[in-house]
């Protein structure tokens, strides 16, 4: 794998030369696992559609429909070979992670679960992987179990077969935490669910966007991720489904495009993917995400993996120097490119203000993961995360306001 240059790759990113404050300190934007920011050709992309291509998608109606169809089925295409998928009608263009997830929790989750049914989830999961399969729970009398994290923030996969079992008809599980960065063991997961019959979501909204994804070679069912983490707009995700399991579920909603026929006394679904697109998608926003994919096939999946890594190891290295620091999390070699921790006497929130003040954009609070935090015993923490525009002289720039910002609270 090549090393990434990621100076090389900062000028394609405009909204990365902002200065603030009254002393226009520069941005270090260090808030990647919450959104992307987007290079030029994303954003040109954009443009471009809508200064000459932009139509609603109905193929076949009229030239302009026709440019717009092309270039929206063509980005399917691009996310069916990023994730290696073995169908293109497989691949359904939702909202987000968080509409991927309510479609199968809903969708498939209405149609096959039942009381002493069991749903397995983890502590270490974000709300959007929580809630909907709560809300299912709810309507069929399911019952929703947390498989533990150990204290250093691995999944504790020696209580497995005590959380997985015949009862266990899905497994909903992250494939990096949004707070700890830790890399879940996907295959192996997958694999010992199918052994109980179960099936499995992989909520990959952290990992798509930083590492190289095979849908297959993972074995998943259902695996869902969003654009706006990827350098892709906001307002567009993806559900990648096992094709059987997608043509053997009733709709998600109900409007037009996800019909073949309607009546007055009921309707008949379309064929996938259009059985789970129902209105006017989200077109341009989907398109830009072809163009992301594309500028990350150019820096390369593996060389981003690394590059991230390497952040990850000197930001642990400067905070553990720094002491008074507790991580959240496992050590960088089991996690992504995410570093979340609390600091003795200082809430998170303050961490984030103060650090603002320099410059420094990070995320403070729960971070959408609630019942972990509270696992944890903690109620808030700071998270830093990287992404291929991040340099090592940010992490520097963080780790010296971080020290200086203590140094305020020490004197005050
Ligand atoms: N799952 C994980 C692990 C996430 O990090 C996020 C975004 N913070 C989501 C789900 C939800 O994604 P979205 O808000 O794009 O729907």
């Amino acid at each position: 794998v090549t090393q990434l240059d990621p100076e090389a790759l900062r000028p394609d990113f405009p909204i990365l030369k902002t200065r603030l404050h009254e002393n226009a300190v520069p941005l270090v934007y260090l808030d990647n696992a919450a959104s992307t920011q987007r290079p030029k050709a994303v954003i040109q992309s954009l443009v471009d559609v809508y200064e000459k291509q932009y139509s609603n998608v109905h193929r076949g109606i009229h030239w302009l429909s026709d440019q717009s169809t092309d270039l929206y089925e063509e980005s399917r295409e691009k996310v069916r070979q990023f994730i290696n998928a073995p169908a293109r009608e497989s691949v359904i263009f939702t909202h987000g992670t968080t509409e991927s997830i309510n479609l199968v929790a809903r969708s498939w989750g209405d149609a096959n679960l039942k009381p002493g049914d069991e749903i397995l989830l983890t502590e270490m999961e974000h709300h959007s992987n929580i809630v909907p399969w709560q809300q299912t729970a709810e309507r069929t009398g399911a019952k929703v179990r947390f498989l533990p994290i150990t204290d250093d923030g691995l999944l504790d996969l020696e209580k497995l077969d005590e959380f997985l079992t015949e009862r266990t008809k899905l497994f909903a599980v992250a494939s990096i935490s949004n707070v700890l960065g830790t890399k879940n063991p996907i295959k192996r997961l997958v694999e010992r669910a199918h052994q109980v019959g179960a099936v499995v979501l992989v909520d990959a909204a952290q990992s798509v966007p930083h590492a190289p994804t095979d849908v297959q070679d993972w074995g998943a069912d259902f695996v869902a991720f969003s654009g706006h983490k990827m350098m892709g707009p906001s307002g567009v995700g993806v559900l990648w489904g096992r094709a059987e399991l997608l043509e053997g579920m009733p709709p998600f909603m109900g409007g037009g495009s996800m019909i073949r026929r309607v009546r007055t006394d009921g309707f008949e679904p379309a064929d996938l993917p259009a059985k789970f697109e129902a209105g006017t998608p989200p077109i341009v926003p989907a398109i830009g995400l072809g163009a992301a994919i594309d500028y990350l096939h150019k820096v390369g999946l593996e060389a981003i993996a690394q590059h991230e890594h390497q952040l990850v190891e000197r930001a642990h290295r400067g905070l553990e120097a720094m002491g008074g620091i507790r991580f959240l999390g496992p050590s960088p070699e089991h996690k992504a490119g995410i570093v979340s921790f609390t600091i003795e006497g200082i809430h998170s929130h303050d961490v984030a203000q103060l650090l603002d003040r320099y410059g420094v954009a990070v995320r403070a609070g729960h971070h959408c993961a609630m019942p972990l935090h509270r696992r944890l015993k903690i109620s808030a923490s700071s998270r830093a995360s990287f992404y291929l525009y991040n340099t090592a002289a940010e992490v520097d720039i963080f780790l010296d306001a971080l020290q200086e910002a203590r140094n305020v609270f020490r004197r005050k």
